[in-house]
This record gives C-alpha cells, structure tokens and sequence, in this order.
C-alpha cells in the first residue's frame, strides 16, 4: 500500500514538474520525484500471511512404542529390546 503511495507520490511531482516555471520548485520537485520512484520501487512488499494453523497434522496421542517394565531394576523399557539399557540385565 505504501509503495503505490510513493508512486503516486512520484507521478504527482513529475506532473508539477512539467507545470511549474520556477527552477527552485523544479529541482524540489525532481528531488521529490527521484526519492519517491525510488522507494516505490524498492519498498520491500508486506510479508505473506501465516500459514493456517491447520496445516500440520495433529501429534499422535498415544505412544507408538509398547513399553514393559524391567524385572530388575524396574524401569519402562521398549517391548521389543531383550536388554534393559539401565542395568544390562536381562528382561
Ligand atoms: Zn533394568
């Protein structure tokens, strides 16, 4: 929005210009319209709006892993290991 204010901005002086007989207002006017084009051309655009937040999917609820407890040491170890990280026993 703001760029195409400063190119307005920018038209505006380069129609004064052309209409003024005054060399003072001239070069006001041309320095005017060199600072507006230019900021209208390279006024960064306003960033994309965020994603929605639907856009990622929900984390599972429930564990994917099945746990069982360790018989020595009793702490929950992955159903599928045959060693308990904890104590090296067995389980
Ligand atoms: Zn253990």
């Amino acid at each position: 929005m703001l760029r195409y204010s400063f190119a307005a901005i920018s038209l505006l002086s380069a129609i004064n210009i052309s209409f003024t007989e005054e060399l003072l207002v001239q070069v006001l006017l041309i320095i005017c319209f060199l600072a507006s084009t230019g900021i209208a051309v390279i006024w960064p655009d306003p960033l994309p709006p965020p994603p929605p937040p639907d856009l990622w999917s929900k984390a599972p609820d429930s564990k994917e892993r099945e746990m069982k407890i360790c018989s020595n040491c009793g702490k929950a170890v992955d159903k599928k290991w045959s060693m308990c990280p904890y104590c090296s026993k067995k389980v």
